[in-house]
């Protein structure tokens, strides 16, 4: 599968979750499927928010989708190398960077005053210059965060970079709207 099929597979779905018309699967067939290997056609990095739910908002069945989550979809260096993995070992055509509106990650950096302590703070601290850029306005600051996130994916990995730049897979920034379901793409 290429990158614009994985795309039209992924807004297909999409429109179906939409309208709520999403596909019956057969677990019980697929997991017995599935025990020779996975075959994901996209790795997504999205956020943790329970109400972002990429098998469901896709409309994908198990083995897939390959996940990266964390509170505002930003990367450290362990989920850069789950990123990786995906990449270059599943060789997904896709790596989509999934942000959503109101996301309480980017809400509370935008409406932080001074700095917050402990492994919360790093993640604050990874969203800030989004927040900044944005004068700590929340629906551009999401906006922008997915695409420092972009940035800090292709500087801080050589083989994301790598496999981008050789048009191995392509790098797709979303915005998931909690409103109604749809998927918005950005880039
Ligand atoms: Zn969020």
């Amino acid at each position: 599968m290429n990158a614009e099929e994985a795309m039209e597979r992924l807004m297909e779905g999409n429109a179906r979750f939409v309208k709520g018309d999403a596909k019956k699967y057969d677990f019980i067939a697929r997991r017995k499927e599935l025990l020779e290997g996975q075959h994901p056609f996209a790795t997504i990095l999205t956020c943790s928010d329970s109400r972002v739910r990429p098998e469901f908002i896709f409309d994908t069945n198990i083995g897939e989708i390959f996940n990266i989550e964390t509170a505002g979809n930003v990367v450290d260096s362990v989920a850069l190398g789950s990123i990786e993995y995906g990449v270059e070992h599943l060789n997904t055509p896709i790596l989509m960077v999934l942000g959503h509106t109101k996301c309480g990650a980017v809400t509370a950096c935008c409406q932080l005053e001074g700095e917050l302590a402990g492994n919360l703070g790093e993640i604050m601290k990874k969203i800030k210059p989004a927040a900044l850029k944005k004068n700590k306005e929340i629906d551009p600051a999401i906006e922008e965060n997915m695409h420092c996130v972009k940035e800090c994916m292709l500087q801080n990995s050589p083989v994301i970079k790598k496999f981008v730049d050789e048009g191995k897979v392509k790098v797709v920034l979303a915005k998931y709207l909690l409103e109604t379901g749809e998927v918005k793409v950005l880039e």
